[in-house]
């Protein structure tokens, strides 16, 4: 059995307060499986190019700063229905609304500086999985 898979970043917010390990242990408590893994910082060309598909928005240069604005960990994990359990684990984009017990009701800021990043799609975590690793990163 291999599952499905989904591209989490835990963001800069959470990395600066010490939160990886906290994190990754809500991760794999949650039955996740570790595929690949790096420890990076993006430039804002790489931020800008993860989160095009907001380029619209209002809020898509701040984010950009952001993002690129301290290192992240980046893994794509494995799961059956990984995308939608990954999504029910880390709660709300904007914590005030995300359910007790969620990486972001644990240990989000706002709902810009929010933890984590997860896959909404199986076709998009292919594409973010793609930004981040090549094919001998992955086991
Ligand atoms: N974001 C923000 N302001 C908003 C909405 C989103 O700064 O009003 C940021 C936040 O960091 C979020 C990311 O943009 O995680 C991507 O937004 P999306 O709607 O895709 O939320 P997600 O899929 O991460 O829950
Ligand atoms: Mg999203």
């Amino acid at each position: 059995m291999t599952g499905t898979i989904t591209l989490t970043m835990i963001k800069p917010d959470a990395v600066s307060k010490n939160h990886i390990g906290g994190i990754l242990k809500m991760i794999n408590d949650a039955g996740f499986r570790i595929k690949a893994m790096k420890y990076t910082q993006l430039s804002k060309e790489q931020a800008g190019q993860f989160y095009a598909v907001h380029q619209d928005k209002g809020f898509y240069n701040d984010l950009v700063e952001f993002m690129s604005s301290g290192p992240i960990v980046a893994a794509i994990l494995e799961k059956e229905n990984a995308i939608a359990d990954f999504r029910k684990l880390i709660g709300a984009t904007n914590p005030a609304n995300a359910e007790p017990g969620t990486v972001r009701a644990s240990y989000a800021e706002s709902v810009q500086r929010n933890a984590v990043h997860g896959s909404d799609s199986d076709e998009n975590a292919v594409i973010e999985s793609d930004f981040f690793f090549s094919k001998v990163e992955r086991f």
